[in-house]
């Protein structure tokens, strides 16, 4: 594949990889090497997608994916377990309210948008479910103001601590006393450090920072393993079942544990999440910027609360009457000059950037460049 040619891509996820591991996942689908992708290490002379998922070979990318994520998230192996579940983030709205229920004792939940409002439904299924605080008044354009403290006496207090389709984020993870807090980190994770081990449960589906779909890394505290749940639950939905079983209950993603590891090196070589913090921002920032600056686009998040992954704007300078007409225009002539996956969430309107990790700065820069000229002929 060649990178040159390649266009910008802003998709939310699936999103963008790096090239290298575009190329090394390629290389692992024709051949998996011994120790899982090493060029110079022996060939196994199969395909990763033929081999057991208890051989030998896929048991090294498997512990290696696992004592990455530890290392590069910082997420303490002393207090907490990895898991590497199916399902995606959307098997976690319901796992988390069947295994981390307590009687008498509310879920509680902070509405931030799309993506919170799915958890939530999903513990209203399983019983009191209380909205702590919700930004529903103001379109989702911010965090809402909470006191943590409010959640005393919960089953578990949870955040979406970045909203892929609003494009809000949050700037610390609060804690809470004797109550476990659970965060839903999947558009964020790894973007910079973020004290994870501050979530007694936290996950994310991996298709955004971390990899490609249909993978979920899930890490609970080793107190919160041990939790009897308060109905019974099929064995395959516990935490503890996948913790006793390594996250081998079942016969696991295989491939998307290899592109796991795979990210999670690149990450480590480009200097870890405070490398990554630091080009972050500056993408974001200088996106923010040109936004502020304009008198065609509009950032649709306040300051203070604008998500550093999943930047949300419109073309509010636009006439009213014109909008949606120029929104179209403009993401059709983007798309022309290779600045691709620009449209906003069918569920918001306007246009919505996702700049993960691996998003290039040029990327940026161009995207930049491209609305200066579109508003300049506008
Ligand atoms: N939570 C957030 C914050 C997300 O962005 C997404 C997917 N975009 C999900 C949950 C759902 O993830 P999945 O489709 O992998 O289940």
């Amino acid at each position: 594949m060649s990178t040159a040619s390649r266009p910008y891509n802003f998709s939310a996820g699936p999103a963008i990889l790096p090239a290298e591991v575009f190329q090394r996942a390629s290389e692992a689908v024709v051949e998996l090497r011994q120790n899982g992708h090493e060029r110079d290490a022996a060939g196994t002379g199969l395909s990763l997608l033929e081999i057991s998922h208890r051989s030998k070979e896929f048991g090294a990318v498997h512990e290696a994916a696992v004592a990455l994520a530890h290392e590069v998230l910082r997420i303490p192996a002393d207090t907490h377990k990895i898991l590497l579940l199916p399902g995606g983030a959307t098997q976690q709205f319901a796992m988390v309210p069947q295994n981390l229920r307590r009687d008498g004792r509310p879920m509680v939940y902070v509405d931030t948008g799309a993506w919170a409002g799915k958890a939530i439904a999903e513990a209203r299924i399983q019983g009191p479910t209380e909205v702590l605080a919700s930004s529903k008044d103001v379109s989702y354009t911010k965090v809402p103001e909470f006191d943590p403290s409010a959640a005393e006496g919960a089953s578990y207090l949870h955040l979406t601590t970045n909203e892929t389709i609003g494009g809000i984020e949050y700037s610390s993870i609060p804690e809470v006393d004797g109550v476990p807090v659970v965060i839903d980190a999947s558009s964020h994770i790894g973007s910079r450090p973020m004290d994870l081990h501050r979530a007694g449960l936290g996950y994310a589906g991996t298709q955004k920072n971390l990899g490609c779909s249909g993978l979920c890394l899930v890490w609970i505290r080793h107190d919160l393993l041990e939790l009897e749940p308060v109905a019974p639950i099929a064995k395959f939905f516990r935490y503890q079942s996948h913790a006793k079983a390594d996250s081998l209950l079942n016969t696991p993603n295989t491939f998307g544990i290899l592109v796991l590891k795979l990210v999670l090196e690149w990450l480590r070589d480009q200097g870890g999440v405070d490398a990554m913090a630091k080009r972050n921002v500056a993408k974001a920032t200088r996106l923010y910027e040109a936004l502020d600056a304009s008198s065609l686009f509009a950032a649709m998040a306040q300051p203070g609360h604008r998500s550093n992954m999943n930047v949300t704007f419109t073309l509010g300078g636009a006439p009213e009457a014109d909008q949606e007409a120029q929104t179209k225009r403009f993401l059709s002539e983007a798309a022309q000059a290779g600045l691709v996956n620009l449209k906003g969430h069918r569920s918001v309107g306007g246009c919505r950037a996702s700049i993960y990790n691996a998003f290039p700065a040029e990327g940026v820069d161009a995207l930049v460049e491209f609305m200066r000229a579109f508003e300049a002929k506008a």
